[in-house]
């Protein structure tokens, strides 16, 4: 098997799971009771938020785990309307966000919210000047996601962050497919940023969040005092771990797995521009060296992912939660592309463990499946 779909999930790393094993047998106290046995549990989810909030340049008292991204995202922006529905009800967010954040914004606007979704260009790049005209007095949150899921498109959060720094609205990101990939810094006025642990080679079921310091979030999840009061429940201490161990591993070896990605993402590249009709989508420079998005024309991405699969190699069309449907990507759409295009769109995330062989496979593999489909579309 070929697994070149790193953006949708990834393998958990070995070190994690050596890390993370004495917590799902001996270790197995509730962190919440009182003897030395529940200490060791609690110790441990501490210096997990310590080493997450040291590599984010944040403080301890500033990171919270929650169950993965999605909730993340969900903490974030309800957390934050129902704290301050008395300030405001306008938030705003991009076109182009994964479902975790346009979700939650739908089913605030149906209980009284309004939502601006701001535009991207033909890059997919988020229109700053739209952001900034869309502020008003009423807007309590703007969220703007770090980098795409589906094009690896990096998006201008610093400036997103400082525009609403001198509005004095608060600003969340996504952050769920950059963290690991590219160093993160809280201090660049992010207020609110979401991670999840198996983006990076951890656990799955385990996320973190960033609040800064003062800001004040409605819980989602009420019962016991966990998480500094704002996510109750008996943590997942092993999944605590497994993302501090995960995320730490992938913060040291930056400068190494981006050379060794970047090399195969370039080869992976090169071997489909030999195809004609093909379209990357995104931004030549400002992308996740990881990612890449291309439309291959008078193909439909469904049948071409059949075929791949056959042959052992998964890929997605458009993001993950949305193979299966045959709606094309809404990130696509709203970069202008056209219907047809959209559906015709391919999805490469790599990752650590992927070979050079495996892209030389691939593409090998690739030629034939388009030809293949090429003909029959033509002949029908
Ligand atoms: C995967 C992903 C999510 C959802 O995270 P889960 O841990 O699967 O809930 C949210 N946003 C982005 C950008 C993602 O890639």
């Amino acid at each position: 098997m070929i697994y070149l779909d790193y953006n949708a999930t990834t393998p958990l790393d070995k070190d994690v799971l050596r890390v993370m094993q004495p917590y799902l047998t001996k270790e197995y106290a509730n962190p919440a009771s009182i003897y030395r046995f529940s200490q060791r549990a609690l110790k441990a989810i501490e210096d997990a938020r310590f080493s997450v909030a040291r590599l984010i340049h944040a403080g301890h008292e500033e990171v919270i785990f929650t169950s993965g991204g999605t909730e993340s995202n969900n903490l974030a922006i309800k957390g934050i309307a129902l704290n301050n529905k008395n300030k405001g009800r306008h938030i705003i967010t991009s076109k182009i966000e994964h479902d975790s954040v346009l979700n939650p914004c739908k089913f605030l606007e149906s209980t009284g919210f309004e939502v601006t979704y701001i535009n991207v260009d033909n890059y997919g790049v988020v229109d700053l000047e739209e952001l900034e005209k869309s502020i008003k007095k009423e807007t309590i949150l703007v969220s703007i996601m770090h980098a795409n899921n589906e094009t690896g498109v990096i998006q201008p959060i610093e400036e997103a962050a400082k525009i609403c720094k001198t509005k004095g609205v608060l600003f969340h990101t996504d952050a769920i497919q950059s963290a690991g990939k590219i160093p993160l810094d809280v201090n660049t006025g992010v207020d609110i940023l979401s991670m999840a642990g198996h983006k990076f080679c951890g656990p799955k079921g385990i996320g973190a969040l960033y609040v800064r310091k003062g800001i004040e979030l409605c819980p989602l999840i009420h019962g016991g005092h966990q998480e500094l009061d704002r996510r109750a429940g008996t943590e997942n201490v092993a999944g605590i771990v497994g993302l501090s161990k995960a995320f730490s591993l992938a913060n040291s070896s930056f400068k190494k797995t981006q050379k060794h990605i970047t090399e195969l993402r370039i080869l992976l590249e090169r071997g489909l521009k030999e195809i004609d009709g093909i379209k990357v989508n995104g931004h030549s420079r400002k992308t996740l060296y990881n990612t890449l998005n291309v439309s291959i024309e008078n193909v439909e991405a469904a049948s071409l992912l059949v075929k791949l699969d056959l042959e052992g190699i998964c890929i997605s069309a458009g993001s993950a939660c949305k193979s299966g449907s045959s709606e094309p990507s809404h990130v696509l759409l709203a970069m202008g592309l056209s219907r047809e295009l959209s559906k015709a769109a391919v999805r490469f995330s790599l990752g650590k463990y992927n070979t050079e062989k495996d892209i030389h496979k691939t593409i090998r593999i690739l030629k034939k499946a388009v030809s293949g489909l090429r003909k029959i579309s033509s002949s029908g």
